[in-house]
């Protein structure tokens, strides 16, 4: 059968304590054992289902995970504090002192600082290269490198990584792929190419109304043991951990994350073919002049569409922040960071969420000055949207 995201999600079912519909929150930090041998043999790691202090697991968390784990087709996943919490714990878990990182170099700001300025304190080095490249990729790799890590779709100039191909590479020099996958949930499902782990900022689409920030490492028992481990498991000593009331909210939300995935694609596609129509320079991993348009398609779980995010350069700085002015004066979506909310979100990256990212180094991976990144929301009525936005356009002369 046809692996479905959307639909392993709704297959998954737990009841509350009273039979209620949503499963019940587990209000506590720690749980009473009937003996100590049991408190003993938990700590050990040897006693399935029971639960000890809840920056380790609580029931909530744990049905949260599973559901992120039906949606990745992984075999179960931890749930974190943030997007960072997740992608942190997983690098910390998976490198020592010595080791190497080959790494896209478009990815997440606070990714790239973790990696660039961060992690050098611990003896982790990573080499940023352009992941679209696997000639590159190959060639970047050490005696010492065990990770490679990239986004599938890259923030924000949304580059597509070639998943199999970077598998393949995985495997063949036996290093842990980590695919972070904030940008195309249900879309792309990264673990079904061949990554051995996959991260998500829930903050984004899959939790959809901007109203917390939470993460997600999807993989194998054995690897969300590790990572759990009281001994020495990054999420658990580190203690990124999600709070149940929130990881209760959070499911509750992905339950309608198909519908919105559905439409977010559905106006980001349209109002790309417009703009590219009206002689803008857009990028949207839909749109046929993207050169990663068929990789696309070949990874993609076609239904969910190409997701909601798109560029567009309108020139300079200058320009991108008076149309982003006047477009959230009008009302047609905010400037903020951030994405996956039912508002359009929009903000210059250059000097906001890639503003880590030195200024040549921006330049050499194409960021520009003049780059708008769009979050499209869950407008009704897209045409209206786009009307109005090219009047936006219009009015500060970029059109
Ligand atoms: C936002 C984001 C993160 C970080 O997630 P937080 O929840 O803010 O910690 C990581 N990767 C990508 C692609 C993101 O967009």
């Amino acid at each position: 059968m046809k692996f479905n995201p959307a639909e392993n999600i709704q297959d998954l079912q737990y009841f509350g304590e009273f039979g209620g519909v949503n499963p019940s929150i587990s209000d506590s930090s720690t749980y009473t054992f009937l003996s100590a041998k049991t408190m003993f043999d938990t700590f050990e790691g040897n006693a399935d289902g029971c639960y000890l202090y809840s920056r380790h697991s609580t029931p909530s968390n744990l049905y949260l995970g599973e559901a992120l784990a039906a949606m990745e087709g992984t075999e179960t996943a931890n749930v974190t504090a943030s997007g960072m919490g997740a992608i942190t714990s997983v690098l910390l878990q998976l490198c020592s002192s010595g080791d190497h990182i080959v790494s896209s170099r478009t990815i997440y700001g606070g990714t790239y600082a973790f990696l660039k300025n961060f992690t050098p304190k611990f003896g982790i080095t990573t080499s940023f290269i352009d992941i679209t490249n696997l000639a590159i990729v190959e060639a970047s790799i050490t005696n010492n490198t065990k990770v490679l890590y990239c986004e599938s779709v890259s923030n924000p100039l949304l580059e597509v990584a070639d998943i199999k191909g970077l598998s393949a590479l995985a495997k063949k020099y036996n290093l842990k792929l980590v695919v972070d996958n904030t940008f195309s949930p249900l879309s792309i499902s990264p673990a079904k190419l061949g990554a051995d782990v996959v991260c998500h900022s829930l903050t984004k689409f899959i939790n959809g109304s901007s109203d917390t920030v939470g993460g997600v490492v999807c993989g194998t028992k054995e690897f969300i043991n590790d990572l759990r481990n009281v001994n020495d498991g990054a999420s658990m000593l580190l203690g990124a951990t999600m709070d149940s009331l929130r990881a209760a909210s959070v499911l509750k939300n992905m339950r309608t994350l198909h519908i919105r995935i559905q439409q977010h694609s559905k106006n980001a596609a349209f109002l790309a073919d417009k703009f590219e129509a009206d002689g803008l320079k857009t990028v949207y991993p839909g749109l046929e002049s993207h050169s990663s348009n068929s990789l696309y398609k070949q990874m993609m779980n076609t239904e969910y569409g190409f997701g909601g995010m798109l560029t567009v350069d309108v020139g300079s700085l200058q320009k991108a922040n008076e149309l982003m002015e006047l477009m959230q004066h009008r009302n047609l979506g905010y400037l903020a960071v951030s994405l996956g909310f039912y508002k359009t979100l929009f903000s210059a990256p250059g000097t906001s969420t890639s503003s880590e990212i030195p200024e040549k180094e921006q330049k050499e991976m194409g960021l520009s000055d003049g780059l708008i990144r769009f979050s499209i929301g869950l407008d009704n009525n897209i045409e209206r949207t786009y009307k109005m936005m090219k009047k936006c356009m219009e009015d500060v002369n970029v059109l």
